[in-house]
């Protein structure tokens, strides 16, 4: 294996145990939601507000997973940290922060200058 293939399959393995514990934080989530259906209409919900956030970090979690299953489909495909526009390779940092990011820190300034204009006209081959 080169370096560069090992770095990705630990990358690979990073990113499937951080799934499995969004999947799980999810099912908790999930569980603790179902839960609370049993509402007094005459009292109102007081856990209205912890519902509310649960939902929220439930869409949040569910948006991270998103990310992270993007990512594992672009290492298989040999695509992932490799930006689509100018082949170079994207940061850790960013990697990181957005699994799934396809465009380096430049060329999304670029994109998102030409989104702006109404010019950028996105890859066909987008994940
Ligand atoms: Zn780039």
């Amino acid at each position: 294996m080169t370096s560069r293939e090992e770095a990705l399959q630990r990358e690979k393995e990073r990113l499937e145990a951080e799934r499995d514990q969004v999947l799980a934080d999810i099912a908790m989530l999930q569980e603790s939601l179902k839960g609370e259906v049993d509402i007094d209409a005459e009292e109102g919900d007081p856990d209205l507000i912890e519902r509310e956030k649960s939902a929220a970090l439930l869409a949040a979690l569910e948006s991270r997973l998103k990310s992270i299953e993007a990512a594992l489909r672009a290492i298989d495909k040999g695509q992932y940290g490799i930006c689509e526009r100018c082949g170079q390779p994207i940061p850790p940092e960013r990697l990181e922060v957005k699994p799934d990011a396809t465009l380096c820190v430049e060329c999304q300034v670029e994109v998102e200058k030409l989104i702006k204009r109404g010019l950028y006209r996105p890859p066909t081959n987008v994940l």
